[in-house]
């Protein structure tokens, strides 16, 4: 995950809170104190802050990075012919239950080919149409 941390280094300056371009630090007094805030959805992540420190008190990972943070993760359902993957367990599991049945797992590609293997063999008496008489 993202952090952004200012360590014992702070002497509070407020250099950062007054120069950040995003408004993404602020600082709030409450009795004797003065608590430095900062908001990470605010936060352009451009660094500026840290630079200007005089204190190297500003500790920030993913800085000017837009990190991807994993958030869940989950078993898959591949192609039985392929192993291409298609969708999560519970997700097949969700929607099959809702249709009352029980899905073959194929990507797009096996499953037309599956279908044109058994047509017209799945209709006995059938034969296909020559479309232009050929
Ligand atoms: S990285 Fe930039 S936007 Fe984020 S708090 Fe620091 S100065 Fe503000
Ligand atoms: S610029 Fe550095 S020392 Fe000054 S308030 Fe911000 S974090 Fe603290």
């Amino acid at each position: 995950m993202s952090y952004f941390r200012v360590n014992e280094n702070c002497n509070g300056c407020l250099s950062c809170v007054e120069n950040c371009p995003a408004s993404a630090l602020s600082y709030i007094d409450h009795g004797d104190q003065r608590t430095l805030q900062h908001n990470m959805t605010k936060c352009a992540r451009c660094g500026q802050c840290w630079r200007i420190c005089p204190q190297d008190a500003i500790e920030f990972e993913h800085l000017l990075v837009g990190q991807w943070d994993d958030v869940v993760t989950m078993d898959l359902v591949r192609c039985r012919v392929c192993g291409r993957p298609l969708y999560s367990i519970a997700y097949q599991q969700k929607v099959f239950a809702g249709m009352n049945m029980a899905g073959e797992p194929l990507c797009p590609q096996h499953r037309q080919r599956q279908a044109a293997s058994k047509w017209p063999l799945s209709r006995p008496g059938k034969t296909r149409i020559n479309v232009g008489g050929k």
